[in-house]
């Protein structure tokens, strides 16, 4: 019998998952990967992913010789520069990789992560203000389309945010973190400050991005944004827009000289049809599509937008962006909504906070960070992605999906393996910042 050692070696920048039968290394580097359900061969890789053995284990030689399957892992493990094999001898040190780990801690109810208090207004990234909600269109997606990527909306109870809660909002967020500010209403033209709220912010050195549907803007309202045209405004484009209308805007926008960029709306192959023609034969270079779920368009999602695991691998992944997706929801952690009524939300689908009135978006942000939920709603807490190899790999759970999971009984999956029904919803717990 051959006893000889070796020590199989994993490269630092290699992510390494495991579920209870399999095991998953990616290289971060090339985007090469490799999985196995091997019995030995999980067994020896989660030995190698226990985080005192910094990404080294032992292995005998009969151990390889005997079992095939170990041998052509080892073999693939070299090719796809994930790993290697150096012998054991007599003066051979121990290899030490300075494998990833990440850096925060875990709460002491181990359920979450440890976020820094100390630094509260560093964690808000984008602030988003309805400045109201009036709005004389009627457009089809009002209502449910701003659940699902930024959009103007309308809600019974027609208020104007007045500028004092503005001006209030901008001293708070002075000395954060915040990206920007989105702008939007309602008809954000019908406020009766829109001027005033014009002059506020078009000295603030934050990106601030007004967002208004291309059906509102007309040629005297583009006269009255000219003083914040250093600013970027989006212009909403509906599913069934008129091309003809839209060229009209542009012309307008072009001539005032302002800096604006096209968010269209599609909800079918058709719409993205019309949207593409549209482009093609449009010089506007500044462009994005927005698609719109509805009850009737599961296909169309399927096709376009949903996630499959083949698509996984159509990008690489970098070992940071991986390792952010264990801690927070990247298209959710850092976003703080203000509705025209002054009601802070840190998403779109729980109830708010407090109102602006009497309650900080400090205390917003402290709240959400340590006992809300949705920033921090990471595909590790749901099934049966908790369960999958690819985890952290997909993008985080989307608007779309949390939709999905409100209970519409629309069968469709953001990949076909998603439970509608695996989100344990959290309670909102709404204790005082101290
Ligand atoms: S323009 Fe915006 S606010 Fe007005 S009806 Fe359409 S979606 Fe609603
Ligand atoms: S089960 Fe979840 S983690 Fe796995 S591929 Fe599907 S969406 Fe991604």
């Amino acid at each position: 019998m051959n006893n000889s050692k070796y020590y199989i070696v994993i490269n630092p920048e290699v992510y390494i998952s495991e579920n209870i039968k399999s095991v998953f290394l990616y290289n971060t580097k090339t985007g090469e990967y490799l999985k196995s359900k091997d019995l030995e061969v999980v067994k020896i890789v989660k030995e190698i992913n226990i985080l005192e053995n910094l990404y080294c284990c032992e292995l005998e030689k009969d151990q390889i010789i005997k079992n095939k399957k170990i041998d052509k892992f080892i073999e693939e493990l070299k090719i796809k520069r994930i790993g290697y094999l150096i012998p054991k001898k007599k003066n051979t040190k121990r290899p030490i990789v300075l494998r990833p780990v990440l850096g925060l801690k875990k709460r002491k109810d181990g359920k979450r992560f440890q976020f820094d208090n100390n630094y509260i207004m560093n964690y808000l990234l984008n602030l988003t203000i309805q400045i109201n909600n009036r709005c004389n269109l009627d457009c089809n997606i009002c209502n449910k389309a701003f659940k699902q990527f930024t959009c103007c909306f309308t809600y019974e109870e027609y208020t104007d945010l007045s500028i004092t809660f503005i001006k209030k909002i901008v001293e708070e967020v002075k000395y954060s973190s915040l990206n920007g500010i989105k702008i939007l209403g309602g008809d954000i033209f019908i406020h009766s400050q829109f001027n005033d709220i014009c002059d506020l912010l078009k000295n603030i050195n934050r990106e601030i991005i007004f967002y208004t549907n291309y059906l509102n803007v007309s040629e005297i309202k583009c006269e009255m944004i000219k003083k914040i045209k250093r600013h970027l405004i989006i212009l909403l484009v509906n599913p069934e827009f008129d091309g003809n209308g839209l060229n009209s805007v542009l012309k307008y926008l072009k001539k005032n000289s302002l800096n604006f960029s096209l968010q269209f709306i599609t909800n079918s192959e058709e719409s993205l049809e019309n949207v593409n023609k549209f482009i093609d034969n449009s010089s506007v270079s500044n462009n994005s599509i927005s698609p719109f779920l509805t009850e009737e368009n599961n296909d169309f999602f399927r096709k376009n937008v949903f996630i499959d695991k083949k698509k996984i691998f159509l990008t690489k992944h970098k070992m940071n962006e991986i390792y952010s997706k264990k801690v927070k929801n990247q298209f959710i952690f850092g976003n703080i909504y203000i509705n025209s009524n002054g009601e802070i939300y840190s998403n779109r689908f729980e109830n708010s906070f407090g109102n602006i009135k009497n309650f900080s978006i400090r205390e917003a942000v402290y709240n959400e960070i340590n006992f809300g939920g949705m920033w921090t709603l990471t595909r590790d807490k749901v099934k049966p992605c908790k369960d999958c190899l690819y985890e952290l790999l997909c993008p985080s759970i989307s608007s779309y999906e949390m939709i999905m999971m409100e209970g519409n009984n629309l069968n469709i999956t953001a990949c076909s393996d998603f439970d509608k029904n695996s989100i344990k919803r959290t309670e909102r717990s709404n204790e005082k910042f101290i």
